[in-house]
């Protein structure tokens, strides 16, 4: 099937005007920006409905100067908020769970408004936070909580761990989850006694405002968490020269440059970017479940996931009939422009990032790909709508082949031999995500296991690893560097105090004792603990 001859990917649009959210007013989304530490002497940047083009708000612009101030705020709220009891920081999270999940729709509202996502996935982003808010009650009193070690010499000496806030950590968050990257991130940097200063993408500031504001609700000081909007290169070196560390979600590129601006200044990072994921289909897939997770893991949030897929491979006996069965699932999809839960399938963020995701698709067509449905904008939706496409015959060479377009674009391989799938699979420099699909669950991890990335769904696409909250989660390669989630996800916002105790002081040679003699005790001591150690 040509592009010529692909079926249209939607219907076309009601025909009742598309209203904005009514829970969306033009006085909430005023006080939210207030929030933003700035002076307002930059020309303010214009928020945008994404499904519509119109005019939301003027997002305050913040300054170096704005950016010094928000620091300085929080860094004074954040001494007496170290202060206070873990026990009574963890409340604040207590009562924030109950607010965030009695305010879902609001947020999934505002979500929508400025992501042009569709409803199904914002609620669920909606969700993030009190997930990892979940997690972290249960786990965070036992992780900050002094640990009492043995010191080198048995009995006369002892070494406590104490975790230690890192002081006011910056967090840079994207456009595709602004709400999850923007609160997720901070909930376990505020439980071990932080401040945070956020900046969001400009484009998607309203829903971590929001976010704040519930988190206030709650208790948490006003102050601590601070907010500076702009342009990254514009605000990112002061950001990052006032951070104690940087927590930052985005592209391979700008992690690079957050990296090394946080490698001159000596202070932790982690860095959760982009990925090019494949999902391996075994033979014995049960293709009625492959078929619905491969749209997910190609058009969910239309395609705007950092863990979605954009590379498939088959066995080639089952290609065409995986491909006849996904085409057809892919043209019956809905995309549209709704605030109700029907669509399946919602619009890109931007203008500018439907002309990305065109220039990767028309680069593989020239190139030599073949188009088997989409591959076209829909501006009769919307300002940024792009028809979910599937492509085969990508060539190597293809921007599409390599690079991620993060867009609802994927290209169907076909494979011969496992050994073959699994060099496809991780022949690209990205590491984050990967899906395996078949009915032998013990052959299907085993191949998983063989996949370079931090994550890998058996029978899923992404959601079963990254709403385990217990178990760490990022990319290797050029994904990332740390993670969220797990003991480390909010270890990593702590420094290690080791307190040494020695009641007696006993090392060294006693008065009178000769250094061969003092040197053999030691030497056989140096046994002895060992044999004690290991038993
Ligand atoms: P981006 O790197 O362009 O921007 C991310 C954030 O960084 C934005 O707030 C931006 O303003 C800011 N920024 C840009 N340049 C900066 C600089 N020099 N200094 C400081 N901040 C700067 O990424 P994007 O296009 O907004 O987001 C999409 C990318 O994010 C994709 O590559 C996607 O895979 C990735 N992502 C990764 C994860 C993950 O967990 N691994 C999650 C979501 C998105």
């Amino acid at each position: 099937m040509s592009a010529d001859t692909a079926a249209p990917a939607s219907p076309a649009a009601g025909s009742t005007p598309l209203r904005r959210p009514a829970s969306v007013t033009d006085e909430l989304v005023r006080r939210l920006v207030r929030r933003v530490s700035s002076d307002d002497s930059s020309a303010p940047w214009p928020l945008t409905e994404v499904y519509t083009g119109d005019h939301v708000v003027d997002l305050p612009q913040s300054t170096p100067h704005d950016i010094e101030r928000a620091f300085a705020a929080a860094r004074a709220a954040q001494v007496e908020w170290a202060a206070r009891p873990v026990a009574e920081r963890l409340a604040v999270f207590d009562r924030a769970h109950r607010i965030f999940v009695d305010n879902a729709h609001l947020t999934t509202d505002l979500i929508q408004v400025e992501s042009g996502k569709n409803r199904r996935m914002a609620i669920e982003e909606s969700c993030d936070p009190p997930m990892v808010m979940s997690h972290y009650l249960t786990r965070a009193k036992r992780l900050l909580a002094p640990k009492r070690h043995g010191g080198p010499v048995p009995v006369v000496s002892s070494s406590t761990e104490i975790r230690v806030p890192k002081g006011v950590v910056g967090v840079i968050g994207p456009w595709n989850f602004p709400f999850a990257t923007g609160i997720s991130d901070a909930i376990p940097a505020l439980m071990a006694g932080n401040g945070v200063v956020l900046k969001p993408d400009n484009k998607t500031a309203l829903s971590p405002l929001w976010g704040i504001e519930m988190l206030e609700r709650a208790g948490l000081p006003r102050g601590l968490f601070q907010v500076v909007c702009g342009e990254g290169p514009d605000v990112g070196p002061t950001f990052i020269d006032h951070a104690n560390y940087v927590m930052f979600t985005g592209s391979t590129a700008t992690g690079r440059t957050i990296g090394e601006r946080c490698g001159r200044n000596l202070i932790g990072c982690c860095l959760e970017l982009g990925g090019k994921n494949p999902m391996v289909v075994l033979e014995d897939a049960d293709f009625d479940e492959v078929v619905p997770g491969a749209i997910f893991g190609a058009f969910g949030n239309t395609g705007q996931i950092c863990m979605h897929v954009e590379r498939m491979y088959l066995p080639r006996s089952r290609y065409a009939e995986f491909r006849d069965r996904f085409v057809a699932a892919t043209q019956a999809l809905d995309v549209r422009a709704a605030y109700d839960f029907t669509p399946d399938v919602g619009s890109l963020v931007s203008p500018q990032h439907l002309a990305r995701v065109q220039a990767h698709v028309d680069d593989a067509v020239a190139k030599g790909a073949t188009v088997l449905t989409g591959g076209r904008a829909r501006p009769d939706l919307g300002p940024a709508f792009f028809e979910p496409t599937i492509l085969e015959n990508t060539p190597p060479d293809a921007i599409h082949a390599t690079l991620e377009t993060f867009g609802p674009v994927v290209s169907l391989y076909a494979y011969d031999s496992l050994d073959e799938a699994l060099a496809l699979a991780n022949d690209t420099d990205y590491g984050l995500n990967a899906s395996v699909w078949g009915t032998d669950l013990d052959a299907a991890c085993a191949f998983g296991r063989g996949i370079q990335s931090g994550n890998v769904n058996v029978n899923d696409i992404l959601a079963t690893a990254f709403a385990s909250k217990a178990t760490p989660s990022g990319g290797v390669k050029a994904s990332g560097v740390g993670a969220r989630h797990g003991d480390q996800g909010l270890l990593k916002y702590t420094d290690v105090q080791n307190l040494a105790v020695l009641k007696k002081q006993v090392m060294g040679a006693r008065p009178g004792q000769s250094q061969d003699a003092y040197v053999k005790q030691m030497l056989s001591s140096l046994k002895l603990m060992k044999r004690l150690r290991v038993r």
